[in-house]
């Protein structure tokens, strides 16, 4: 039931930010993306979600750092007009 509400929700966002990523502009791989934590006081509230592709999804929650150089599961390269986003690599010299 939750899940039905949320992904009103979600289509909602989407449709409120042009179904694009609100970062890089990208029309791919879009996710809904909490301002807030929920164990910050966020809420579903619209004004709190904002959408985001994941990779900006994931630089958001600071994952890319983790990932390295590998693509994500079912992720095609962005493209062109993606801001790329290099984690740091830890190069010993
Ligand atoms: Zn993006």
């Amino acid at each position: 039931m939750r899940e039905q509400i949320y992904s009103r929700i979600m289509k909602r966002v989407l449709e409120r930010d042009g179904w694009r990523c609100q970062k890089c502009g990208s029309l791919e791989n879009l996710q809904v993306h909490h301002r807030t934590k929920r164990s910050q006081q966020g809420d579903d509230a619209l004004a709190n979600l904002v959408t985001l592709c994941a990779y900006c999804h994931m630089a958001e929650h600071g994952q890319l750092c983790y990932a390295g150089d590998r693509t994500p599961q079912g992720m095609k390269d962005p493209g062109e007009g993606h801001p790329r986003l290099n984690p740091k690599k830890l190069t010993s010299t």
